[in-house]
């Protein structure tokens, strides 16, 4: 007899909701990044418990079809990429379709979407992968992703969530980032009721720069820019007055994607070479554009890992730039303003 067989489709859900769904910030930056891609101009995120009861985010995108509001929901399900050419030149920050259907798996899910101005809209409600409610309703242009109870039918990835105030730390950190990469898009974090982040959509990426580091540190920042035949950077640098004890000060933004670079980070540190106290670090915005072929994102689901094809002409120019734009100011010792 046949022992092998096909998992069912929500079992195949909650097994990969285990690598797209590693804690509440993985829930938000799913959601967050589908509303990125769907146009919107202002994404309003409120949770509560650090996520661990309640995330919503709302936005004013392009909205679901009615028609297309399950299928959002199934495995492999995208409007964004459909041959295997898009691939190798993906624009948007979501490609694989598993987000929906995996946070659908382990949560409680309410989705209301619309995409015209009427007021006409579609409700789904999804508990624990069981589709429990798909009904017209009224609500304006956007959509509005609620999820409640993350984790309560896996006991065993809900014993390993860590306190709120660490689950929060985690969806600060990303909102902050997510922010300071789009900064023409007005952003609000809300938590347990106390408005955390708020950003205006102005495109002024300094003033992002002051909604989370403060004014002071704002007016330390120096601009930089610099391109070669197939990258561009612009963003901005801290004067090496300004460090930290760390490197979270440091954001790297490739094509609209706040992603973690070692190769990035080294260029920059190593662009700043001896101006730097010894164990600081600076403050940093890099926002690198490139043709989506010269970027591979597809590394892990969470797409925070890429690879670049030509990683030592990027990490050259990152270098140039900053020791560019340094050569050119004094350093006075000893103005560690910010910890
Ligand atoms: P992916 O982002 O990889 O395509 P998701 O599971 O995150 O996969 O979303 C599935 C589909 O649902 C998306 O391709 C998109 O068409 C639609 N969708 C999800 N969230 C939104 C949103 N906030 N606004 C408009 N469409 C959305
Ligand atoms: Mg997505």
């Amino acid at each position: 007899m046949a022992r092998i067989k096909l998992l069912d489709e929500q079992l195949a859900n909650q097994i990969a909701a285990g690598e797209v769904v590693e804690r509440p910030s993985s829930v938000v930056k799913e959601l967050v990044e589908n509303a990125i891609d769907a146009g919107s101009t202002t994404i309003d995120v409120t949770i509560e418990e650090g996520g661990l009861t309640f995330i919503r985010v709302v936005d004013n995108g392009d909205g679901i079809e009615q028609e297309d509001m399950l299928t959002a929901f199934e495995r492999h399900a995208t409007s964004k990429i459909a041959a295997s050419s898009d691939l190798f030149r993906i624009a948007s920050l979501g490609f694989r379709g598993e987000a929906l259907p995996s946070i659908a798996a382990v949560s409680r899910v309410e989705c209301i979407s619309s995409v015209e101005q009427s007021g006409l809209a579609q409700r789904i409600v999804i508990e624990g992968g069981k589709l429990l409610a798909n009904e017209p309703c009224n609500a304006p242009k956007g959509t509005s992703i609620t999820v409640r109870d993350l984790f309560f039918n896996t006991p065993a990835r809900l014993k390993y969530m860590k306190t709120v105030q660490t689950e929060l730390g985690h969806i600060s950190d990303y909102m902050n980032r997510i922010a300071l990469a789009h900064p023409g898009i007005a952003i609000t974090l809300k938590h347990n009721g106390n408005v955390l982040l708020r950003t205006l959509g102005s495109g002024d990426r300094l003033q992002v720069i002051a909604a989370i580091y403060g004014t002071s540190a704002a007016k330390m920042m120096l601009p930089i820019d610099g391109s070669d035949p197939d990258y561009e950077l612009i963003g901005y640098i801290s004067k090496p007055e300004l460090t930290r004890a760390n490197r979270n000060g440091i954001t790297i933004i490739v094509n609209g994607r706040y992603i973690k670079s070692i190769s990035c980070n080294n260029a920059l540190l190593e662009g700043y070479h001896t101006l730097l106290p010894i164990h600081r670090f600076p403050l940093a915005v890099l926002e690198i554009q490139m043709h989506p072929a010269l970027l591979d994102v597809n590394v892990h689901p969470s797409k925070l890992e890429v690879r670049f094809s030509k990683e030592q002409e990027l990490k050259a120019l990152i270098q140039s730039a900053v020791r560019d734009k340094l050569g050119n100011v004094r350093y006075t010792p000893g103005l560690d303003a910010l910890k």
